[in-house]
């Protein structure tokens, strides 16, 4: 059975200001060659190993799918990574919640790699230059909680600190759906660069009406429990880098800051 999952949100760090990608900023640049995700389970409790496997699983199959949706655009993808939590799970106290406001706080990538190894994001940053040859990474944290989830991209000019860009999904959304592939897709998507399309305190609703008009299967307009009825559209493409195809009424979807 088809069913729409509550849709999660962009969370800018600060104004967008004149470039209205994000592609190229921050660790999570463009869409192409080796992208190293730090997968971190966080719990403020013991939290079971086998649950944890299972969003796993999610976690591979979103990567799969967006190495063929690159495919598509002629692009060579290959996801590389680590974890830390899936054997001993990270405790962090008072784990915040997403509500999908845009309040939400953004340092949270600064405070759990401090809680496993590393002394600041730039320790993190250097060990992936110094150990992988990857293009691109990011942090992937899965709290053992109800929330919704949401990416922390970084925009030019802002305090190193949140250079690592990454993002925070919860085990189940507010409205108790599990977290499926393609809600990790679409948040992966946000710290390449990508747009909302669909209805949130930045986009109007008349933007989410056109999206559907003109990318009904885009990520970023719906999610689903079956992610091989989504794709990245030529929006989304030309925003992660994937296609350099531009139409002048792109950026009428752009978010408001
Ligand atoms: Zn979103």
């Amino acid at each position: 059975m088809k069913r729409l999952l509550f849709l999660l949100v962009f969370i800018p760090l600060i104004s967008l200001g004149q470039d209205f990608k994000t592609t190229n900023v921050g660790s999570s640049k463009k869409l192409e060659g080796k992208i190293y995700v730090l997968t971190i389970f966080i719990s403020e409790s013991h939290w079971d190993y086998n649950n944890k496997l299972k969003i796993y699983n999610e976690i591979y199959e979103a990567e799969n799918w967006l190495v063929n949706q690159a495919k598509i655009y002629n692009k060579k993808l290959e996801f590389i990574g680590g974890q830390f939590g899936l054997n001993n799970t990270v405790i962090l106290n008072q784990i915040p919640v997403g509500t999908a406001s845009g309040n939400e706080p953004v340092n949270l990538v600064d405070k759990v790699l401090r809680k496993v190894c590393y002394s600041s994001v730039s320790k993190f940053s250097n060990w992936i230059i110094e150990n992988t040859d990857a293009d691109n990474y990011l942090v992937l944290i899965i709290a053992n909680k109800k929330g919704n989830g949401y990416a922390m991209p970084y925009p030019k000019g802002a305090d190193k600190k949140y250079f690592v860009e990454g993002t925070i999904l919860y085990k189940r959304d507010l409205q108790n759906s599990r977290l499926v592939s393609s809600e990790i897709a679409h948040e992966f998507l946000h710290l390449f660069g990508a747009w909302d399309l669909y209805e949130t305190y930045q986009q109007p609703k008349s933007r989410e009406d056109k999206a559907k008009e003109l990318f009904p299967n885009d990520i970023m307009h719906r999610v689903s429990y079956d992610i091989n009825e989504l794709k990245i559209d030529k929006l989304t493409a030309w925003l992660v880098g994937l296609s350099n195809f531009k139409e002048d009424w792109y950026n009428w979807f752009k978010p408001i800051d």
